[in-house]
């Protein structure tokens, strides 16, 4: 770094999930509070979401505030700044910003980093963008009061075929999330049910539909079998190498004619790239990725740094990396250790990490996975699971807090509150009321 420097090197971070809010925190650890850095991190949310929590945030088990952490207290010296970032002028070197409400602005940068993640990728199949997500704290809570209120209608229901797809659950995807969502619906909605009279477990169908030959291909076959195992024994019913032509509001069409009906159809068809990284005028892969040198930075702009899932980012053979938010967050790591070697003229450290393991949650008390080398299933399988994410969320104030909801969920059974979040101010509230005026 060049000692005359008067102004601090402006640091600006792009999206605040596992990589913005790790870089941002080894930034920080490495400078120390020191004034020849100024990092300023900008995200849509005050808080960043423990992913592999949200599953249990969904069925009610933890408290879904209890499933994210909030980014301010984890950081001292950042400047963090909640709004929608716009677009980043990469010949201007600033972003454009636009907190809630308010006017959009501008923030100059030095070096900017992407860590705006992905979306889910709806491009594969006609009308999903019609079905639900399962990505965000807000997708957790729709699905949970959306299922609840299907059992309230389903309930009084008379007709047996709208019964039918009243309780019907689809998952299209059999990736992790895929197979995860649809192991912790059954243990939540198989508990649900006990509320209603009306509803017994013979009219509860559950269905996950896969393109390819099997579930689970980031598992080794024989644990994606075991969990393949463990959900036909709840009744799942999986459909392999079934690709689905098209979706519709309460019905789904296969590509060979059959038609599915279901009021809920969950699409985990896998990650898509963010559209503002997409639309960057940088060198990017098929995927639209940003793609990055093993350093994580950018090979045509030395001052564009890209991880996590908005990135491509190659591993010692060349082959990109997962995403995955075990490799965010050490990508987070060398990714503050490169930044700080560019500003101090030091050489920069590739990224090289091997994964230590993958794991899955069943439900039930039940997981499959690979740790060290080890397989693991059943219920050693979903402990592990459960002490490894809990010993990855900060602080321990926040630790307590799930592991009491984990106490409290062994001992008294998922309930069947809806939690109407808005009330009269929902937008849906608001049009009723309007039509419900139009009418009179
Ligand atoms: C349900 C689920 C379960 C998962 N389970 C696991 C698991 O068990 N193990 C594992 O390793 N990985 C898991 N993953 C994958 C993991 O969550 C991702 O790899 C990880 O979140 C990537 O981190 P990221 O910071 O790159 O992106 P994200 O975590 O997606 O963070 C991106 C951030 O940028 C913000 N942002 C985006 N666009 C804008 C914008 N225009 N303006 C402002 N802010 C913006 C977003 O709000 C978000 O906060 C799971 C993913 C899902 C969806």
């Amino acid at each position: 770094m060049d000692q005359n420097q008067t102004q601090p090197a402006r640091v600006v971070i792009v999206g605040g999930g596992f990589a913005g809010v790790y870089t941002a925190m080894w930034l920080e650890r490495i400078w120390l509070g020191d004034r020849r850095i100024d990092v300023t991190l900008i995200s849509r949310n005050n808080y960043y979401l423990m992913t592999p929590l949200l599953f249990e945030a969904g069925s009610g088990v933890l408290e879904p505030r209890h499933a994210v952490n909030p980014i301010r207290p984890l950081l001292r010296h950042t400047r963090f700044i909640e709004a929608q970032v716009e677009a980043i002028d990469l010949e201007r070197q600033k972003v454009v910003a636009r907190p809630e409400f308010e006017e959009q602005y501008e923030i100059p940068y030095d070096h900017v980093v992407l860590a705006l993640g992905g979306i889910t990728n709806r491009s594969f199949i006609r009308g999903s963008e019609g079905a639900l997500t399962f990505k965000t704290l807000g997708d957790a809570i729709f699905l949970r009061n959306h299922a609840i209120q299907l059992f309230e209608r389903a309930d009084v229901e008379q007709d047996p075929s709208r019964k039918s797809a009243l309780l019907t659950f689809i998952i299209v995807g059999a990736g992790l999330v895929g197979v995860e969502l649809i192991g912790e619906m059954t243990e939540f909605l198989h508990n649900v049910r006990k509320s209603y009279p009306n509803v017994t477990c013979k009219d509860l169908k559950f269905e996950l539909i896969e393109a390819g030959p099997r579930i689970m291909p980031e598992l080794d076959e024989d644990l994606a079998q075991y969990a393949a195992d463990v959900l036909r024994r709840r009744g799942v019913n999986i459909r392999l190498n079934t690709r689905v032509g098209s979706i519709e509001e309460d019905r789904l069409q296969l590509e060979d004619g059959q038609i599915l009906r279901a009021q809920t159809i969950v699409v985990a068809t896998g990650v898509a790239p963010n559209p503002l990284v997409a639309g960057l005028p940088i060198e990017k892969d098929h995927r639209g990725r940003a793609v990055v040198e093993p350093t994580l930075r950018s090979g045509q702009r030395p001052n564009l740094w890209a991880l996590g899932d908005c990135a491509t980012v190659p591993d010692p053979q060349g082959k990109p990396y997962p995403p995955l938010a075990q490799h965010a967050l050490r990508q987070a790591r060398v990714l503050a250790g490169n930044i700080t070697a560019a500003l101090r003229g030091a050489p920069l450290k590739p990224f090289a990490y091997k994964s230590l393991g993958t794991l899955a949650a069943l439900g039930h008390y039940q997981g499959v996975g690979r740790v060290l080398g080890f397989k693991i299933r059943g219920f050693v399988a979903w402990w592990v699971w459960r002490s490894y994410y809990l010993f990855q969320m900060p602080r321990w104030s926040r630790r307590i807090r799930i592991m009491l909801d984990w106490t409290v969920a062994l001992i008294v059974k998922n309930d069947v509150v809806q939690l109407d979040l808005f009330g009269d101010q929902h937008p849906a509230a608001r049009s009723r009321e309007k039509n419900q005026k139009a009418s009179a």
